[in-house]
């Protein structure tokens, strides 16, 4: 059925069909030109996409969502399938193509489309397909929308963020990695378990590099505002080292073991990226931690490179990095995973 300009449907004879169902009221003005209108895109349909599409679709994040996919029918079928759930959703206009002019004007372009790693494939080589690919994704994303945030989710995070701003030649506060959001919120998780408390009333960063090298700060973990290693020190009780190290193992692990048990890992990727998505179009001036160019941070000079590190966001991406306190021997972690990436990235030939 043939659209009007204003996107509803032409009945028969040209009619304006929501015309013809809403009579307009006396002595009324085009909307105010200052009303902000949201638009997502979000680059890549398969688990790590869909979850964040659906999460930013029930939590109302967005006037408008778009997907983009390089399979056409998969895409349209996802398109289709999240459009058919219209009646139990926020209003949210939603929109599939496999061409980029669907994202103009975007205020945040989420890409995870990645290439898998395939057996026996060394890290540099899925780093290479990956490049190649961003190279695609990337270049048309900042000429469809010059003033969007770019959020990359792929892996590995931190690298593949560095290349997207290459790429955009965006401002670095625009291009942002989701980094250890999701690790900080599976160490959460893993401390209120421990605790018998709720995951929002734990206050706790994980930094650096999203995934094996991360290191937790043990000395920013509290609970309803009480420093819990100061506290357990005050009251004399004894705690075992041992046993907060091992949480943080067990967060490096855990991404691992959910992948082994069901092939990919979804959901907390989908709500951790609708929470930095929130956060970015709300305005909301949130601390979050997440991927960002780390050079002057806790002594990471050299090339350059993006870690994770606890971030103001909001509509101009980056506000700013807190001044958080590292001991000596988590700096120098720091350091070490900075110092490892700007190798890669030198052996990329970027
Ligand atoms: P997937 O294979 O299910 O989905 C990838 C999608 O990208 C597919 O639909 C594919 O068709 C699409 N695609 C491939 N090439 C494309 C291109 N050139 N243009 C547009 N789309 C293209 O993978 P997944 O499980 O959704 O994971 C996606 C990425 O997210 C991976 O790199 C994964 O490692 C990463 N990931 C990151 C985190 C994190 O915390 N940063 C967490 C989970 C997964």
């Amino acid at each position: 059925m043939p659209k009007s300009s204003s996107g509803s449907y032409l009945g028969p004879g040209g009619l304006d069909l929501s015309q013809a169902f809403f009579k307009s009221i006396l002595h009324t003005a085009p909307p105010s030109p200052t009303k902000r209108h949201t638009k997502i895109s979000v680059i890549g349909a398969g688990n790590v996409g869909m979850a964040i599409a659906q999460t930013i679709l029930t939590q109302d994040i967005t006037d408008e969502l778009v997907l983009l996919d390089a399979v056409p029918d998969k895409l349209r079928g996802e398109m289709l399938d999240l459009q058919h759930a219209a009646a139990f959703l926020p209003r949210t206009k939603i929109h599939a193509s496999t061409d980029y002019s669907i994202t103009v004007g975007s205020d945040l372009c989420i890409v995870t489309a990645g290439a898998r790693q395939s057996e026996g494939e060394s890290r540099l080589n899925l780093l290479q397909r990956n490049l190649a690919m961003f190279k695609g994704i990337i270049p048309p994303l900042a000429r469809y929308s010059p003033h969007t945030v770019l959020l990359v989710v792929s892996n590995p995070v931190d690298v593949l963020t560095y290349i997207a701003w290459k790429l955009s030649g965006f401002p670095s506060n625009r291009v942002i990695g989701s980094g250890t959001n999701l690790d900080s919120s599976r160490f959460r998780f893993l401390m209120a378990d421990h605790l018998d408390v709720n995951a929002q009333d734990v206050q706790a960063y994980i930094v650096g590099e999203h995934g094996d090298s991360s290191v937790a700060l043990w000395s920013s973990i509290s609970i309803g505002g009480v420093p819990v290693l100061s506290f357990l020190e005050k009251q004399q009780i004894e705690y075992e080292k041992e046993t907060l190290e091992n949480i943080h193992k067990h967060v490096v692990e855990s991404a691992y073991e959910v992948i082994r048990l069901k092939g990919y890992t979804c959901w907390a990727i989908g709500y951790s990226v609708a929470s930095l998505a929130r956060t970015i179009l709300r305005d909301q001036k949130k601390i979050h931690p997440v991927s960002v160019l780390a050079n002057g941070f806790h002594g990471v000079y050299g090339g350059q490179v993006f870690l994770s590190l606890p971030a103001q966001l909001g509509r101009g991406g980056v506000l700013g990095v807190t001044n958080v306190h590292l001991t000596e021997e988590e700096a120098q972690k720091l350091r070490d995973s900075a110092k490892t990436i700007i190798e890669v990235q030198a052996e990329l030939g970027i």
